[in-house]
């Protein structure tokens, strides 16, 4: 396996582009990262010609793989080549943002913004708007994007900026805590109640390691925002139409946020992100509130293209059977294959997610018969339940050398493409197929 096209299109790259990349995590990839060429279906080839199994999917907005189907690729196409956009709105982005209304009950409203990060960004900007507060309760080490009140860090007595760039000023307002830990988001209640504008978190920590959640824990958040007036945002840019189907996963969960953020799938693979809710709060946004929020790009018709005809297509065949199906196998094939060779470890992941962390300690080797064979679930009986991670500090405390350093690269040269790390997840596609999974426990095996 060389890789002479890739170093090259790096040593170029490192001389106009910050670290060589985009987006940081790309860089995380050592000593440099492949360059794609293209896709084809749950593979990637690389500029080399190499080819590897895809469990990145775009971090994430792959639903479909990298052959988009017939109706996809024909919305993509007479949207682009209609003329890019035009300042006004199009039928398409009604027709998106209906889709979405229909399928998601707790969303009446909802406005299309151009990623994640923005999202998010609205998001908050919208919850100070309405409740006219000003403090956002977050959980460590999870992810909303490069956004300035969630780039925080430390703990709800001494939150610090996670970034340069961030005044001190602006972190002060927002109160990291421990996931799963009902105790520490009852005393920032008590401390700063009245001045809660709302707890943001992402349903499962898909962004540091996937973190599954205890039972009830959802339940009581909404519980104690209720209580205090306060909003429960759930940052679905993740788990929104992978997790719970097209319910995402508040239909899983069977908890109903005021506000949603949406992002990667819901733009059929380009640039996308969207927030919405309960009517009452997303008309505060401007123009019929008093939240200013705009964007030259939102609603772009190709994008609303590809999400309108990557959903319609999830519905009408067995896309969420098909990726669940697969996720399932991998699940459970690694839960066996670790069971044998690194008893420690845990898997993680539900429906077309999944990931294994390093994790250092857990039961014997012989008193796993019980546990979660479809990955973490947080069951109280599981003989791993005391040793999971349960929050993203336990996350943290893995072998994550072990896993970038080492392990990825077994990975990559028996030609299985993982997250570059230990936090990011890994993603079923409709591209995928059983052969995939088969090769990619094959290597696990081997590498492990
Ligand atoms: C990816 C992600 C974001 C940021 O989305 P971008 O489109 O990268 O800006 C926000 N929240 C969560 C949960 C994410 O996974």
């Amino acid at each position: 396996m060389t890789d002479d096209h890739s170093r090259e299109l790096y040593d170029r790259a490192l001389s106009v582009m910050p670290g060589g990349v985009n987006s940081a995590v790309r860089a995380a990839i050592e000593p440099y990262p492949f360059f794609v060429q293209k896709g084809d279906g749950g593979h990637v080839i690389d500029a080399d010609g190499n080819r590897y199994i895809d469990w990145v999917m775009g971090l994430g907005p792959l639903l479909l793989g990298h052959d988009l189907p017939e109706p996809v690729r024909a919305g993509i196409q007479r949207n682009a080549s209609e003329g890019p956009i035009y300042g006004t709105p199009t039928e398409i982005e009604v027709d998106l943002a209906e889709f979405v209304v229909r399928h998601v009950p707790s969303v009446e409203k909802i406005r299309f913004v151009n990623s994640g990060t923005e999202a998010t960004t609205s998001a908050v900007r919208l919850a100070r708007g309405y409740t006219g507060r000003n403090k956002i309760v977050v959980m460590q080490g999870g992810y909303h994007g490069a956004q300035e009140s969630t780039l925080v860090e430390g703990d709800a007595e001494n939150p610090a900026p996670s970034s340069a760039g961030v005044p001190q000023s602006f972190a002060e307002h927002t109160l990291p805590v421990p996931f799963n830990d009902e105790d520490a988001v009852r005393e920032v209640f008590e401390e700063h109640g009245d001045d809660i504008a709302a707890v943001m978190t992402e349903p499962i920590l898909a962004n540091h390691g996937v973190v599954y959640p205890e039972d009830g824990y959802h339940e009581f958040l909404r519980e104690i925002t209720d209580e205090h007036g306060s909003l429960l945002i759930f940052d679905e840019v993740i788990t929104g139409f992978r997790v719970g189907g097209l319910g995402c996963a508040q239909s899983e969960f069977g908890v109903t946020p005021d506000l949603t953020t949406f992002g990667k799938i819901v733009g059929g693979g380009f640039p996308v992100g969207a927030l919405g809710g309960r009517a009452e709060i997303v008309e505060q946004l401007a123009p019929s509130g008093p939240v200013f929020q705009a964007g030259t790009f939102s609603g772009h018709p190709v994008t609303m293209a590809a999400g309108l005809e990557t959903l319609q297509f999830a519905a009408e065949n067995d896309v969420y059977d098909h990726v669940n199906g697969l996720g399932e196998q991998l699940r459970s094939g690694l839960t066996e294959i670790l069971a044998e060779q690194a008893p420690s470890y845990t898997v993680t992941g539900t429906d077309s997610m999944f990931k294994v962390i390093f994790t250092r300690d857990g039961p014997g080797a012989n008193s796993l018969e019980e546990q979660c064979s479809n990955g973490c679930r947080q069951r109280p009986t599981c003989p791993r339940y005391d040793s999971c991670p349960k929050n993203a500090a336990d996350v943290k405390n893995a072998e994550t050398d072990r896993w970038r350093r080492i392990f990825w690269g077994q990975m990559k040269e028996r030609g299985v493409f993982l997250s570059q790390n230990q936090f990011e997840c890994q993603f079923v596609s409709y591209g995928h197929t059983e052969e995939d999974v088969e090769e990619t426990l094959e290597a696990y095996k081997e590498a492990l």
